[in-house]
C-alpha cells in the first residue's frame, strides 16, 4: 500500500483490529518516508454470482432458490430447521468456492446433491429425481446405486 500523502511505497502496518461489526479490519499505517500516519479497511468483496440455465440464459445466483429446493426435497423428513440452513450455508460457501462465477445450474444440483447425501437419503434421492432430471430410469437407478 503507498503513502496516501508522498505515495511512497514504504509503508507498514502499525496496528490492526477488527471493526465493529467484524466485517472490516481498520489498519493503521506510517510511511516510513515522510513519518504520517493513514488507516485503510480490508473488507470482504462479494462478486456477483450468475448461473447458467440449462437453457443457456444467465440468471442472477440467488440462495432463496437454494433454501427452496432443498425444503422441498426435505419435506416431512426428520431435518430441523437450523441443519437444513446450515446445509444451504455450506452449499452457498461450496458455490463461491469454485473457480468461476458463472456457474452452470446442474452444476449448483450436484453441489446440493453431495451435501444432502450426508444428511438424508430419502431427500437426498427425492432431489436427484427432479433437479437432474435423468433421462432414463436407468439413469435414475445408477445415481441411487451410487448412494
Ligand atoms: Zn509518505
Amino acid at each position: 500500500m503507498r503513502c496516501y500523502f508522498c505515495a511512497s511505497p514504504n509503508t507498514r502496518v502499525v496496528d490492526s483490529r477488527d471493526g465493529e461489526d467484524g466485517t472490516a479490519v481498520r489498519r493503521r499505517r506510517v510511511c516510513e518516508d515522510c513519518k504520517k500516519r493513514f488507516s485503510t479497511y480490508e473488507r470482504v468483496v462479494v462478486v456477483p454470482i450468475r448461473v447458467i440455465k440449462r437453457s443457456g440464459r444467465l440468471e442472477n445466483y440467488d440462495l432463496g432458490k437454494i433454501r427452496s429446493a432443498v425444503a422441498t426435497a426435505c419435506r416431512k423428513r426428520p431435518i430441523g430447521e437450523d441443519v437444513l440452513e446450515r446445509l444451504v450455508q455450506q452449499v452457498d460457501q461450496d458455490i463461491r468456492g469454485l473457480e468461476s462465477t458463472d456457474v452452470d445450474s446442474k452444476r449448483i444440483g450436484q453441489l446440493i446433491l453431495e451435501r444432502l447425501k450426508t444428511l438424508d437419503q430419502v431427500a437426498s434421492i427425492r432431489f436427484a429425481s427432479v433437479y437432474l432430471q435423468f433421462q432414463s430410469i436407468e439413469e435414475f437407478r445408477e445415481a441411487v446405486d451410487e448412494m
